[in-house]
């Protein structure tokens, strides 16, 4: 970590004051009201045991653990010794429960195909799989990485592994050849399982000619299972390539869940790369439970005829533990669509919510913002009237954006809660319980339960309301990573090396005088104005609340007297021209002189990972007039650089 962060504070520069209260219906029917979240939180920081023992103990047990934590720092064992399985909770015990024949899944294709699975159906399905991992010689431990469009089969696939006790490995399936055989080498697969091929904007992606190419790099890899999804004609190899349809086809639907220790590993992850090298972040079965569903159940106040859409892929943390585990978790209906957002036009969200009468939304900022972009018109179209919550993830969500997604598609109807977490945590860690207390646009809020945020100076220094500093987690929570897949040494230095004592997540935020905590952007894109440390999120926000401008970035460019200044990319709201002059005036206004940008490109896109976030990496080498540097394959679309360069700058 760079010297930079030393002591930072980081300014407060955006005055964001309004508070949106919940609407008086939805807080009437909340299952959990202000007093309950404040009664619990405390139980759960005071009494962990007795708060974790209640939680855990609404799921199933093979074998009861003998203790809830053992914490040596910084490896956390949580419910010790007990045993258990993922999948059984998100299946069997679904049917036991009487949901046998409620739709767990409903799936849309891009084409518009749709497939649901009841619990026992999907259940079915699962031990088919996984009696055709054993028969391919998986074995407890092993991991087996899948690299799918996200179709059911993707799901599947991951509860049939953690049926087994095998270790899932998902890579995003818009994931290039070479960072697919590195995360295939790094976790040692010996099994992949793809597709032919996927649909995006209409058209196929290979799947199976680049799993092919990666098979070639990737000398641990044995097996080959390969599912139908576009019916294109691919080779197989011989003795290595197995068609899923065949072999899954003839295995038995009865299978015994393993019990396996709290401890198992679960799954390994890679993040998205908008920092740096890849992490293989692992997670292990108990606790991951046991937060899933927690988080599930009380975020999104959830009720038993809900059907929730997370719109996340399986290849990102969101896509685990909100598409796939935590609504299986809790016996609810869970949508997923395969797709692009703007297939075959940008009305295709809400055409989904009103077939599928879809009552709760979770998806990301950067897909707001493009909405937005395309104004209300699509939205309009559709009946959106069974929404009665929205969610956010993956970036801070800019007050303009959350304004526009509470108004236009909530109807202003719906509490929109803003959950601020990591592959690494997991599950959500901050959030407003969204029957409990009122939202504030742009902040991610409070904590969960069991979470004890706080916002220090690098040298552990607790800060006061509304100073910007560096966000960390003083305890271990259930769902909390457990190393680095391979690399202990980077676990410990990456997350409790930093401060001592703490986890630290890499973000920069401060907490208001009610506890609302507002993640300010990561500790690497802090800028430094004279002396000012400045967020990346605030200007930001500022600049994408000028009508002209639909998406905004801001990095810092080295300057001769100010040690920094500020440079800004910015895409224009669809018919409209950025006025330098008038973007300048409304900054200076807004927030003052010392944010007011040096330069400002103006293009027709901004560099973004495949989960949709700005990587501002590339941006300050463009903004320094240096050749571009580092690891572009985790770009959606990589050429956005070269036009970037060339753009004038105004
Ligand atoms: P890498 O760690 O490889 O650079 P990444 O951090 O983008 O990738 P994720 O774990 O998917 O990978 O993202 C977590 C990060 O996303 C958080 O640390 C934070 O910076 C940002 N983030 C996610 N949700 C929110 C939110 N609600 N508000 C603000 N920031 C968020
Ligand atoms: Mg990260």
């Amino acid at each position: 970590m760079t010297d930079q962060i030393d002591n930072m504070l980081i300014d407060n520069v955006l005055h964001e004051t309004r508070v949106i209260e919940p609407p008086a219906e939805f807080a009437a029917k909340a299952s959990i009201k202000r007093g309950e979240y404040e009664r619990r939180y405390r139980q759960s920081l005071d009494d962990p045991e007795t708060f974790w023992t209640e939680v855990a103990g609404q799921l199933t047990w093979t074998q009861p653990w003998t203790q809830v934590l053992d914490w040596q720092e910084p490896h956390a064992r949580w419910f010790v010794d007990g045993q258990t399985n993922i999948a059984y909770n998100a299946l069997d015990r679904q049917v036991e429960l009487g949901r046998g024949d409620k739709r767990a899944f409903i799936w849309e294709g891009e084409d518009g195909e749709v497939r649901t699975f009841t619990y026992a159906e999907l259940l079915r399905g699962v031990s088919k799989a996984a009696n055709t991992l054993t028969d391919l010689g998986v074995q407890v431990g092993d991991r087996v990485t899948l690299y799918l469009p996200l179709i059911p089969e993707a799901a599947i696939a991951m509860l049939a592994c953690a049926r087994i006790g095998a270790v899932h490995s998902v890579v995003f399936g818009g994931f290039s050849v070479s960072a697919l055989a590195d995360r295939i080498t790094d976790a040692q697969s010996k099994v992949l399982i793809t597709a032919d091929a996927g649909y995006r904007k209409g058209a196929p992606v290979p799947l199976k000619a680049n799993a092919d190419a990666a098979a070639e790099l990737a000398p641990s890899l044995e097996t080959m299972l390969v599912v139908r999804r576009a019916g294109v004609a691919v080779p197989m190899k011989e003795g290595r390539d197995v068609w899923w349809s065949e072999a899954v086809g003839q295995a038995s639907d009865q299978h015994q869940a393993a019990p396996l220790d709290s401890e198992h590993p679960l799954f390994v992850l890679y993040t998205s790369g908008s920092t740096g090298k890849p992490k293989g972040v692992l997670h292990t079965t108990g606790g991951y439970m046991v937060s899933a569903f927690l988080t599930m159940q009380t975020a999104f106040d959830l009720k038993e005829d809900d059907v929730f859409w997370c719109t996340a892929d399986v290849g990102w943390v969101t896509g685990h533990s909100y598409t796939v585990y935590g609504p299986l978790l809790c016996g609810a209906t869970a949508v997923m669509y395969e797709g692009a957002p703007n297939h075959p036009d940008w009305g295709r969200f809400w055409s989904v919510i009103e077939k599928h009468k879809i009552n709760i939304l979770y998806t990301a900022p950067t897909a707001i913002r493009s909405f937005m972009r395309q104004g209300d018109d699509y939205p309009n179209r559709y009946d959106l009237s069974s929404l009665r919550l929205l969610g956010s993830v993956g970036e801070p969500i800019n007050p303009e954006a959350w304004m526009w997604y509470h108004r236009v598609i909530g109807g202003e109807r719906c509490p929109v809660i803003d959950t601020w977490w990591q592959t690494e945590t997991g599950t959500i860690m901050l959030t407003t319980l969204p029957g409990a207390f009122p939202a504030k646009p742009g902040s991610a809020g409070l904590p969960m339960f069991g979470i004890e945020p706080a916002i220090l100076t690098r040298d552990g220094h607790e800060l006061g309301p509304d100073e910007g500093g560096l966000l960390v987690i003083k305890r271990p929570w259930p769902s909390m990573l457990r190393t680095v897949y391979g690399d202990d040494e980077r676990y410990r230095k990456t997350y409790w090396g930093e401060i001592p004592h703490v986890y630290f997540a890499g973000d920069g935020a401060r907490k208001d005088a009610d506890g609302y905590i507002t993640v300010m952007g990561r500790v690497d894109d802090v800028l430094n104005v004279s002396g000012h440390r400045l967020g990346t999120m605030e200007i930001e926000s500022v600049l994408v609340a000028h009508p002209s401008i639909s998406e905004a970035a801001v990095v810092g460019r080295p300057d001769e007297v100010k040690g920094e200044c500020v440079v800004a990319f910015v895409t224009p709201q669809s018919g409209m021209e950025c006025d330098p002059a008038a973007i300048r005036a409304f900054i200076t206004k807004e927030i003052g002189a010392l944010a007011r940008p040096e330069a400002i490109i103006v293009a027709d896109a901004l560099p973004k990972t495949r989960s949709g976030k700005i990587m501002r990496r590339f941006l300050r080498q463009i903004a320094a007039g240096k050749e571009i540097q580092g690891d572009t394959s985790t770009l959606e679309d990589p050429s956005v650089l070269e036009r970037l360069q060339a753009a004038e700058v105004l």
